[in-house]
């Protein structure tokens, strides 16, 4: 009796390991969807801002070009302006002239604000450079190592459960049974709990003394009244060489 509450304890930390392992497993679709998410934001940014350059040293051309255009009407006022004849000629040389020269000046000022613009974005891409040579490969890297740990998550997860198969098989039937049974209907699955000090460490039910009597003898299957966990006793001196004994967390059943 005694090998086997050992057996039925081991079955225990075995079960709380699948548990754990399966909250990990189902929780990979979200996470690796995080992952890609970070990579698509940061791809973005730098997106956005070689869009940014583009455009500013575009339109700064375009800019330029128009400057020159005007720089041209400019000349051609000046020209008409020496050889007019006429008064009304003159006038509206210089009014040509002076037209030119403004809308030069509200150029300039457009293509200094590009100028910026470029130099900004140049900037940031400049600071971003390691980043954005290797984005795409840093992504590939981060999902592949997410992938091999899934997988060596999974490979564990079976041996795990081939190896709850092993300890479920040799107890006897009805302890493993009685064993699943309770394990199903109690929300954390903590089947077993320790007896410790007159009490069940699950539920922190006092025992009567001749439970607790009879859980450290060993001899049978007694469970708590309260919360109807298989109890089992860890002698004192084992309990405190095993930092880690199998001690089961409180259920709210
Ligand atoms: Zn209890």
């Amino acid at each position: 009796m005694k090998a086997e509450l050992q057996q039925l304890v081991a079955l225990q930390n075995l079960d709380t390991s699948i548990r754990k392992l399966q909250l990990e497993l189902e929780a990979i679709p979200t996470r690796r969807a995080e992952i890609e998410a970070e990579f698509d934001r940061r791809a973005f940014e730098i997106r956005a801002l070689e869009t940014a350059r583009d455009d500013a040293r575009h339109s700064r051309s375009q800019l330029e070009i128009e400057v020159s255009e005007q720089k041209t009407r400019a000349e051609r006022a000046e020209r008409n302006l020496m050889s007019s004849k006429k008064q009304d000629e003159y006038t509206a040389a210089i009014r040509e002239a002076d037209a030119a020269r403004k809308q030069i000046s509200t150029l300039e000022t457009q293509i200094l604000e590009k100028m910026e613009a470029l130099e900004k974005a140049e900037a940031s891409l400049t600071e971003r450079a390691d980043e954005v040579a290797s984005l795409n490969s840093d992504r590939e890297a981060r999902l592949k190592s997410f992938d091999d740990e899934t997988r060596e998550q999974a490979t564990r997860l079976a041996a795990s459960r081939a190896e709850r198969e092993r300890l479920i098989n040799a107890l006897p039937k009805a302890m493993g049974a009685d064993y699943n049974r309770i394990s199903k209907r109690i929300r954390d699955g903590i089947a077993v709990a320790e007896a410790r000090n007159g009490a069940c460490m699950a539920c922190f039910m006092a025992l009567r003394p001749q439970a607790m009597a009879q859980v450290r003898r060993g001899d049978e299957v007694i469970t708590c009244e309260n919360c109807n966990r298989i109890l089992y006793y860890a002698p004192a001196e084992s309990a405190s060489t095993n930092p880690a004994p199998a001690q089961p967390k409180v259920a709210h059943t």
